[in-house]
């Protein structure tokens, strides 16, 4: 039997199924020991420091603990919780982003996914370059700057110099003032080699879902293909990150497991990159199962209600607080906008889950991976994001001056990152407002502007902020490194 130890390499012993049954055993033993609880919650809190913030997070058990709790003053703190941290880290900053779908074409068998294999009937779509370049210019004519790219797995129609040709195009396509400036990765499972030539090709982070971390319901849902390899799938951030990728984003896919179950391994696998690399994961994602093609999402029964899903936002948020928190448009305004306040801090906007969708006058299904219950465009999003409070940032300045991996880390953790990132999200929303925004969110940007640079720390780095700020107002200055 294979033995609990979070520094081992093996899919197996990091991500230990014992491990997993006592932690939820455990804490279910504890979920009304109030006193164990209100130390857990102590130990979550932010504490100010001469620099700025700190955070203790929380391991997979004490994180365990809160997820099982039932207690509802207790619920209510673990949520004010997440806040804090939301605002001490990240501040009212939410990061933009876009998905884009490169090919459909897969080898693999996921039950859930409707570009399985046996899918005879789904349109097989894959950009050529001059589509990817047209659907680049109309993200870019949307206001994107920061972009995940989709695709399935196929070694002959999505091969990795495929991949890594749609990120040089992507890269270079510069229409008016647009510019893609990250391009994060979300494929298969791959090798070391192959993650040094993403690495070369400036990719920002590398997305890959576990999808479940219970071994035997993975080999159930994924039961033929190159996917169906348990070990080599849950060990492939750590060979992301040995070809030198810096950032991974880790993510599992609600509904397909026990939620307890789910959390526990989720948190176990950034314990394991800590303990590894010294750096835990950049983000994680949260998806839950949408209806497709020829999935029914209610024939997966482990569908977490909303409440649920607010809750495990919540405790990841305690446990992992320098974590970036992403939630797409999967879940409707409703569920984001709760849970902006609980952790979150990456949203998508306007995306077209199908391939070539963005150059495609009507939201396409032909080719689509699953329903997107969030429909409205980016403009809307980024206005109804401002009048919820949230500043919308389109800053890549992190990844472009290489505060990647444990450089980001180090500074979140001082909190110094905030001093760079709120100016910068400042500044790249006057970009988007000036060149891509209606008369209607403009009115409510430039307002959210002019308040938020009264918040910008220091007089000096406030004045500079100021002065691009109007620069970029009048004159399309575009020489910044965001
Ligand atoms: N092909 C890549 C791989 O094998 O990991 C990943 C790309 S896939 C386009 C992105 C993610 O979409 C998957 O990892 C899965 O979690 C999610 N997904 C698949 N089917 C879904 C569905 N029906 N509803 C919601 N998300 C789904």
């Amino acid at each position: 039997m294979a033995v609990y130890n979070p520094k081992s390499l093996k899919a197996e012993e990091f991500i230990n199924h014992e491990e997993i049954l006592d932690t939820i055993a455990y804490a279910e033993a504890n979920k009304n020991n109030v006193e164990l609880i209100d130390a857990i919650l102590k130990k979550a809190r932010p504490k100010k420091t001469e620099t700025g913030c700190v955070c203790g997070g929380l391991t997979h058990r004490e994180a365990s603990v809160l997820l099982a709790c039932d207690i509802p003053e207790k619920i209510e703190e673990i949520y004010k919780i997440a806040e804090e941290i939301k605002l001490a880290f990240y501040g009212n900053r939410i990061v933009i982003f876009a998905p884009l779908y490169l090919s459909n074409y897969c080898v693999n068998g996921c039950v859930y996914c409707p570009y399985h294999l046996k899918n005879k009937h789904i349109t097989r779509k894959k950009l050529t370059q001059e589509e990817v370049r047209n659907e680049v210019i109309a993200l870019q004519d949307m206001g994107h700057k920061r972009l995940a790219i989709e695709a399935g797995e196929d070694p002959v129609h999505n091969p990795i110099e495929y991949i890594l040709e749609c990120i040089n195009t992507i890269y270079s396509v510069n229409h008016k003032n647009g510019a893609i400036r990250r391009v994060n990765v979300n494929i298969a499972a791959t090798t070391v080699e192959n993650y040094k030539k993403l690495k070369d090709a400036g990719i920002g982070t590398y997305i890959l879902f576990q999808e479940t971390y219970h071994k035997e319901s993975y080999l159930e849902l994924h039961p033929t293909g190159p996917k169906h390899d348990y070990a080599y799938h849950t060990e492939a951030m750590d060979r992301a990150m040995e070809g030198g990728i810096d950032d991974v984003g880790l993510g599992v896919l609600f509904g397909l497991e026990l939620y307890k179950y789910e959390f526990a391994g989720l948190l176990m696998h950034a314990e394991h990159l800590e303990a590894v690399h010294g750096v835990g994961p950049h983000t994680i994602s949260v998806p839950r199962i949408k209806h497709a093609d020829d999935i029914d999402a209610d024939a997966f029964d482990n569908s977490i209600s909303d409440d649920i899903f607010a809750k495990i936002t919540a405790c990841i948020r305690l446990a992992v607080p320098y974590t970036g928190m992403i939630i797409s448009t999967r879940e409707s305004e409703e569920v984001r906008g709760k849970l902006l306040r609980l952790g979150i801090s990456q949203v998508s906007g306007g995306s077209r889950t199908s391939v070539g969708g963005y150059t495609e006058e009507e939201r396409p299904h032909d080719t689509e991976q699953f329903d997107v219950s969030d429909q409205r465009t980016l403009d809307e999003v980024v206005r109804w994001l401002m009048e919820n409070g949230h500043i919308p940032s389109f800053c890549t300045a992190c990844y472009r001056e290489g505060r990647t991996g444990d450089r980001f880390m180090s500074l979140c953790k001082s909190g110094q990152i905030l001093n760079c990132c709120h100016p910068n999200a400042l500044m790249t929303l006057t970009e988007y407002l000036v060149d891509y925004a209606s008369e209607e969110t403009k009115k409510v940007g430039y307002e959210m502007v002019v308040k938020e640079l009264t918040r910008v720390p220091g007089e000096k780095v406030r004045k500079i902020a100021e002065q691009n700020i109007i620069d970029i107002r009048n004159s399309n200055r575009r020489d910044f490194r965001f």
